[in-house]
């Protein structure tokens, strides 16, 4: 894993600003700087792993709050009814920000789409 710190981690740290929508103990929220919906939002636990490949049994818990969160965001953003979640694992799958996140997108029609075209 890089010892640099992911651009995630210096959104966390307050060097680098975002759109926050939710922070806990263990994860944030954030609007995507790039959004591919109309509802965009990043779901990404503070605690750094690189892929959800490199995910260990420890890992367990948070990935699961990750999950809950992901439906309560979308409960907070009015999409609770239709939303896609994303992850992208590995740069040839699209992965460029080597910090499990969660994409969540929504108000989009994604009828047209597929899984290998899932924005
Ligand atoms: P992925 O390609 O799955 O690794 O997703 C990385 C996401 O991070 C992309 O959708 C980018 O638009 C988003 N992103 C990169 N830098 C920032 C930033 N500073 N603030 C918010 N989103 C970002």
């Amino acid at each position: 894993m890089s010892s640099e710190p992911s651009i995630f981690e210096r959104i966390m740290a307050g060097d680098i600003p975002s759109e926050m929508v939710h922070e806990d103990d263990h994860a944030i929220v954030i609007q995507d700087i790039n959004p591919q919906a109309p509802i965009h939002l990043l779901i990404i636990p503070r605690i750094k792993i690189p892929r959800l490949a490199d995910a260990e049994v420890q890992h367990q818990a948070v990935l699961g709050h990750l999950m809950l969160l992901a439906g309560q965001m979308a409960e907070k953003m009015g999409c609770a009814d239709a939303f896609r979640i994303v992850i992208n694992n590995g740069a040839e799958a699209g992965q460029t920000v080597f910090h499990l996140h969660l994409h969540l997108l929504a108000q989009k029609r994604f009828d047209e789409g597929s899984l290998a075209s899932p924005f």
